[in-house]
């Protein structure tokens, strides 16, 4: 279901439409929907009985209260950095509802988080899982953990996104996991809950899934005939969203078939990190016409959100539906390159699109709900947007738009030169 569309004639969020929000809060404006992020999550967990488990992926979109709404909705979290469990509690979330991967974890971040009472750390490597013991026995106390174990699937995605590979960073390797795990069911402070996996992000069919799943099945039996009982399986997130309008990814496929596979299995907690899944369709991006810009071969939009705004496109080459708010001004017109105000030639949202617009017109960038807002920088210091959550024909300010100040905050000019 979407609530992200025309009425009227105009774009709407909901009941509020695209230019009035323009008006009350300026541009560029991330606006996300409320009823659409809550029916993504409720899509989730209409095919994912307790206990088994959902921890969204933090990184897709942090803000506070985006964070809020899906603890509410009885939400873990997975997080990335000592930062990300500062800002789940913030929002609160519960520490024993996190999950603590990422590849480079610090003493003080692990530290934090052990105090906090973190529900498990993603142990990335042997050496890692060292550094745990230590710090857990400076604490007195014992570490949750699982040990992230590369699958070696091909998740057939954009090589930079795709995590589950043997030339990856992440994760200990399938040949060299047992030793690791031995290791982990010894140590004095350490205790070994599980497994998991993330195979890579924006997979569009079930199949790699699958079969990262069956293997991580298989270690499960391997470790139990050396009396090593797991009680929880983390399989990762990366289910695939749909930015062309193409069919996206069968979710009641795979999570049906996970939990079949679960059935031999009944020691075992289950447990997802969707990320993009929950709020890539939630959020869209409003762009004002600066300019238009006219050569013998291209006609160029300039428009006031850049790369630093939105990364995705010059990154990974994403392809976002790019929309005019009115509507009649969609799908004719000559082509046209939508492109930023940052001093890169890789600054651009969207080429050669059928719009209709003339200086000032108000555009949307669909689908930048995840790896949106998260990404943005103050490259060529410009303020970051401002963020606003729709509710019916309500909205709310949830991140102010920064100032000047704000940029310079924490900078020091010389005593003298
Ligand atoms: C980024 C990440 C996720 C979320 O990925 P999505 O593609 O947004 O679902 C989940 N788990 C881990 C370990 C990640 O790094």
């Amino acid at each position: 279901m979407t609530f992200i569309d025309f009425k009227k004639q105009q774009f709407h969020l909901e009941e509020c439409s695209a230019t009035a929000l323009a008006e009350q809060y300026g541009t560029p404006l991330y606006v996300y929907s409320k009823a659409q992020l809550l029916d993504n999550w409720q899509r989730f967990t209409r095919y994912w009985p307790a206990p088994h488990r959902l921890c969204y992926a933090v990184k897709a979109n942090s803000n506070l209260a985006i964070l809020q709404l899906l603890a509410a909705q009885g939400a873990g979290f997975d997080i990335v950095s000592g930062g990300e469990l500062k800002r789940v509690l913030k929002a609160g979330g519960k520490a024993e509802s996190v999950v603590f991967s990422g590849v480079a974890k610090s003493v003080e971040e692990l530290t934090f988080a052990l105090q906090q009472g973190i529900g498990c750390i993603n142990v990335e490597s042997a050496a890692e899982l060292e550094r745990i013991q230590m710090v857990a026995q400076q604490l007195g106390l014992m570490a949750p953990v699982s040990l992230r174990v590369n699958p070696d699937v091909d998740a057939q995605t954009h090589p930079y996104i795709a995590t589950g590979m043997k030339a990856n960073k992440f994760g200990i390797a399938m040949a060299d996991a047992m030793p690791v795990f031995r290791r982990a069911h010894e140590l004095p402070n350490i205790q070994l809950l599980g497994a998991d996996c993330h195979i890579g992000s924006q997979i569009m069919t079930p199949a790699p899934f699958l079969d990262a799943a069956e293997r991580m099945f298989q270690l499960v039996e391997r470790l139990q005939s050396e009396n090593i009982t797991l009680t929880h399986l983390d399989l990762g997130g990366g289910f695939g969203v749909s930015y062309e309008g193409t069919a996206s990814l069968d979710l009641e496929a795979y999570l049906t078939g996970v939990l079949k596979m679960a059935e031999n299995y009944p020691q075992l907690t289950l447990v997802l990190e969707p990320g993009r899944a929950i709020i890539a369709d939630a959020g869209v991006l409003l762009t004002r016409v600066e300019y238009l810009k006219e050569t013998d071969d291209k006609r160029f939009a300039l428009v006031d959100a850049g790369m630093n705004d939105l990364l995705r496109p010059s990154l990974y080459q994403a392809w976002h539906d790019i929309v005019a708010v009115d509507e009649a001004n969609n799908g004719r017109g000559k082509l046209v390159d939508v492109v930023g105000p940052v001093c890169e030639t890789g600054c651009f949202l969207g080429h050669a699109r059928h719009l209709t617009i003339t200086g000032g017109d108000l555009l949307a960038v669909k689908h930048v709900g995840a790896y949106g807002f998260t990404m943005s920088s103050n490259y060529n210091t410009r303020a970051k947007p401002a963020e606003v959550l729709v509710d019916g024909a309500n909205s709310f300010l949830i991140r102010a738009r920064e100032t000047f100040d704000d940029l310079i905050r924490g900078e020091r000019l010389l005593d003298r030169t």
